[in-house]
């Protein structure tokens, strides 16, 4: 820091390129995103979800990792910092901070019991990205801090909602429905181990001693016998344990059809293509169906 630019790279950057010349003056991190703020007002925003990190390097020191998982450098004369793999890597102006859709206080922690539930119910149910599946939004931790990986999947099970419904399919009962579930599971945790997926949501459904879904890819569903599945979004995302049996609520199949050709003929623009494409049921993963 206190050092100008004397050089960026970049080969996945999205948005304007730091000037040459421009000094670092902070760097913050929030959770898995970290950001560099030069003198000008623009800020890099990395978001390094599991694959990502940063590394401090002097200049002619060999680097650590590969070159090729390089995706951002930054150069001063007295040090490198680049940084590996993250899945984004993106700069916006200070003005705009505060409409970037990932910026904000973080959600309640719902492992404390005096979270606000309220609060992360709201934040589910208005979230940014309406299009994203549930599965993402939940690990999001400007909705509710806490939930991870494994229960995320966990929860999902627990209410029985099917992991790639858009978050424009819930309804407030079911945001409910989640966040409870989640906070009861997260707290459960934290008084027993090892850990143990309660029934709230079927009760009979109690699975001892252990997990639900997460890590049973294979295995028969407590709940309705069908065979857990296990996938992965995109290459950097985390794996998603489900069970396609019982896990339907607010399925594909519970949605108004959609009318592609009267949405053409409606809307010609690109955009509306580009839309549609990128509903979350017609990404390419192995469900799409
Ligand atoms: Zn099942």
């Amino acid at each position: 820091m206190g050092r100008p630019l004397s050089r960026f790279d970049s080969p996945v950057l999205e948005g304007p390129v730091p000037a040459v010349g421009r000094i670092v003056e902070r760097v913050e991190s929030h959770g898995r995103n970290l950001e560099i703020v030069w003198d000008d007002g623009l800020i890099l925003h990395t978001n390094l979800r599991l694959s990502g990190t940063w590394h401090l390097y002097r200049h002619g020191e060999r680097w650590r990792r590969p070159g090729t998982q390089m995706r951002a450098e930054i150069q001063t004369v007295d040090w490198i910092a680049v940084c590996f793999n993250a899945p984004i890597v993106e700069t916006y102006r200070e003005f705009d901070r505060y409409r970037h859709p990932g910026f904000g206080p973080h959600g309640p922690d719902l492992s404390r019991p005096d979270a606000d539930l309220d609060e992360s119910i709201n934040r589910l149910y208005h979230y940014h990205d309406q299009l994203a599946p549930v599965s993402e939004a939940l690990l999001d931790q400007h909705v509710a801090n806490g939930i991870g990986n494994v229960y995320r999947c966990e929860v999902l099970w627990a209410c029985g909602v099917h992991p790639f419904a858009p978050v424009s399919a819930l309804d407030a009962d079911d945001c409910s429905h989640l966040v409870t579930t989640a906070a009861a599971l997260l707290r459960s945790k934290l008084r027993h181990s090892p850990r143990v997926t309660a029934s709230i949501a079927q009760p009979g459904s109690f699975v001892r001693g252990d997990l639900a879904v997460y890590g049973r890819n294979g295995q028969r569903c407590a709940r309705c016998g069908d065979t857990v599945q296990v996938c992965q979004l995109a290459e950097h995302e985390r794996l998603l344990y489900w069970c396609p049996g019982c896990q339907v609520h607010r399925s594909l199949d519970s949605m108004p059809p959609l009318d592609e050709d009267a949405m053409r003929e409606m809307d010609p623009h690109p955009a509306a293509a580009k839309f549609l494409s990128n509903l979350p049921w017609r990404r390419s993963h192995p469900l799409a169906g």
